[in-house]
This record gives C-alpha cells, structure tokens and sequence, in this order.
C-alpha cells in the first residue's frame, strides 16, 4: 500500500472517499533542505504559490522559504494569512485589476511590474490611497531560455516590459512609485543545468546594465526559477551543483557592486511537484479488442496536467501504479480513463501495471504542482476532487 507521509492511501480513501490529492509535508520539508543545502546561503528562495495555492502547502513553505511570490488577488490572500514578511512578496502577472493593485499597494507587498500601463496605474491608486507603491520591473528579456517547457521570454511577450524600454521606465520612475528590483522569468520545468546557468548569467548581466538606469540601487535581482522534476522515463533529476556554483559567482559579483541586494530564485514546480499524489478508484475494467481499459472516478477535469493537456507537446504519461498493489508485478498493458465523454480523458496511455480490479486505486505520482487548481473542474458536472495535506 502506498504511503503519504505514514498514512496509507486506503485509509486517506475511507476518509475522504475519492478522487483525492493527497500532499507529504516530508517531502516539501526535504526538497527544501536539499535545496539551501546546493545554493549559496546568501540566495532567496522564494515559493511561487500558483504551482499549489492550498493554504496548508502555503503555511508549510511560507515557514521554510524566504518569500512568497503571488499571481492574482485570490492567492494575495491565501498569502496574507502567513507569516510572510510583506516585502517578501512579490506580486507578478499582466492585467493585474485596480482592485489587485490596490490590495497589493495597501498590503505593502511588491508589484511585479509586466507594463508601463500598469505602473501609471498603481502610482494613481497608490497616490489616491497616500501610500507607496513598491515596485520591481518584469523584464522581457531579449533572449530565449532553451530546452524550457514553456517559454515566457524573448521575442514579442505579455509578460514583463521589453528590455530595450526598460532604461526610460526607470527614469520616469518617481514617487509614489518606489523602485526595488529586477524580476527576469525566463521559462518552466527545465531540466538541463547548463541553460538554467547560461538563462541566469544573462538574465543577471541583463540586471546589472539596466541598474544604472534605477533611480536606487536594486534590493533584489529576482532571476525567476525553471527548474524542472522528471516526469517521464529518460527524464533525469536535474542537477543543482553547476546552478549553486553559478548563484555563489553571480553573487559574488554583486556584493561588489550592490552590497545589499540578493538574487531571489523562484520555485513552484519544484517545491511541491514530487511532494503530491493524485488518487482516483476503479469503476470498471473494460476489455475492447485485445486492449483493457481501467475506467476510474477521476480524469483530466481534475488533473489536466497528467491527461497530457497542460503545456505538454506530445503526450507523455505520469508516473501511474495502483496504489494497493505496490507489491504485485506490473505485468498487464493497460489504459487508465476517467468518466468524461472524451477520448482526451486519458490518465494513463498503455501503461503497465498489476492486473486491474474494480476497487484498485490509480495513483498518479507527481501530482503536487499545476494539478487540483490548473484543472476544469466544473467540466461535465462532477464533484471536485478532495485534497489532503499529510503533516506526519
Ligand atoms: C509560474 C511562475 C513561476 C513558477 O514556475 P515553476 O515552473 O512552477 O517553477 C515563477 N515565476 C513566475 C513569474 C511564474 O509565472
């Protein structure tokens, strides 16, 4: 029987009755130690909440990182219940509403500017409310970062201002707009050490020449994140050696030109993706034409992710076993589908697992980061999933 945390999968099952995502502090707990283990100690990390926004994985890394990088207004307040000191938070995202800024300017937190539109905008708002308006400006770089999942950067983009207009946006910049950093995100679930290094070095050479335009030295250079978790066979863990040494230069390098200021990583993906589990129960198993089917209570409507719709190219599987047979031979080729009347509603594509029984549970592995909240929940009006966090 799988385990999350100590706690087996059955008894999670009996609680809370399926489809579930079940999360292991443990696991969160050790990925992050691992990481202040590989980076220099001088480097922020900070926890970019969109990967898992459930309050109680937001608690737990809000105790274990440095800062909390937000995306909308929602996650403004799920953050705002931590302890997370308020300049450690960062707010990033285009279109961001009066009513966000607002709510960001009175909170104290940074604005992650992604437009000169959007900093006019909080400097009225934030003119109007007599506050400060804290502000570190999104970067569209001009370069790309390979082998990325998804790319966020280079080229004509909505995020971030283009680099090329940077210096005049920083020359504008006067009260109640105060300036604070740079915040340069290259890309997603890469990994290759190698380009997340060259993406770093020119992301941070990028932030040195645009800092002579700031009107104050920077108090952070964000760098964003991109590092990636092995989903599927031939993915290897990336390696965090080459990245510390590369952080502990271009940290070096900035103490002599920017005492006070930090390099900030941003991490979603790879603080929460391997710390959760997707648990759905067999309905039915289906033999059509010499292929068998396992029809199970979940699908792509609560974990679009591993259906292989959510940024994937070509559809590759999850990690999938049955959580109940860890200890059977996987011998039988099998299709895992949820109930939805789609062919896209396929959790698993000829994957080889222990002969399947109505009742067996289907664990999807690496469901912790893009799965409860990146997924249509309301398509074909069935329940949401539970989620769970295993604290041990
Ligand atoms: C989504 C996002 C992240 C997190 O990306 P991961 O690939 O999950 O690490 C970080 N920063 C920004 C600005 C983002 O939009």
């Amino acid at each position: 029987m799988l385990l999350i945390n100590g706690r087996r999968v059955d008894d999670i099952a009996a609680e809370l009755g399926t489809p579930f995502y079940a999360y292991d502090a443990s696991v969160i707990r050790g990925r992050v130690a691992s990481l202040r283990q590989a980076l220099p100690e001088r480097i922020a990390l900070h926890f970019a909440m969109k990967a898992n926004p459930m309050p109680a994985v937001v608690h737990e890394l809000a105790a274990l990182v440095d800062g909390i990088d937000i995306a909308s207004g929602g996650e403004l307040e799920v953050a705002l219940q931590t302890p997370c000191p308020r300049h450690e938070m960062s707010f990033a995202g285009p279109g961001k509403s009066r009513d966000e800024i607002a709510a960001a300017i009175r909170a104290g937190i940074v604005l992650n500017a992604e437009s000169t539109l959007e900093i006019e905008r909080a400097g009225e708002i934030a003119m109007s409310l007599g506050l400060p308006a804290h502000i570190a400006i999104r970067v569209n770089p001009d370069f790309e970062l390979k082998n990325s999942g998804m790319r966020m950067s280079g080229g004509p983009k909505q995020f971030g201002i283009d680099a090329e207009l940077v210096p005049e946006v920083l020359k504008n910049l006067a009260e109640p707009c105060e300036f604070h950093g740079f915040h340069i995100f290259t890309g997603s679930q890469n990994l290759n050490a190698e380009s997340i290094v060259t993406s770093q070095q020119k992301s941070f050479e990028l932030a040195m020449e645009l800092a002579a335009y700031a009107p104050k030295a920077p108090r952070f250079v964000n760098l964003g994140g991109g590092f990636g978790i092995p989903y599927f066979p031939g993915d290897t863990r990336l390696d965090l050696a080459p990245i510390g040494e590369c952080l502990a230069d271009l940290d070096q390098q900035l103490l002599t030109r920017y005492p006070d200021c930090q390099i900030v990583i941003e991490l979603g993906r790879y603080l929460v993706g391997e710390c959760g589990v997707y648990v759905c129960e067999v309905r039915d198993v289906k033999p059509s034409r010499g292929h068998t089917f396992a029809i199970t209570d979940g699908g792509l409507h609560h974990h679009l992710s591993a259906s292989g719709n959510f940024g994937q190219i070509i559809r590759k599987n999850y990690p999938v076993t049955l959580a109940n047979k860890l200890d059977r031979t996987a011998d039988q080729q099998i299709s895992v589908v949820g109930p939805l009347c789609t062919p896209l509603d396929l959790l698993g594509d000829k994957v080889t697992v222990p002969n399947p029984e109505v009742g067996d549970l289907v664990a999807v592995m690496q469901s912790g980061a893009y799965g409860f909240t990146a997924s249509p929940h309301l398509f074909l009006s069935h329940p949401a999933p539970k989620e769970i966090f295993c604290d041990g």
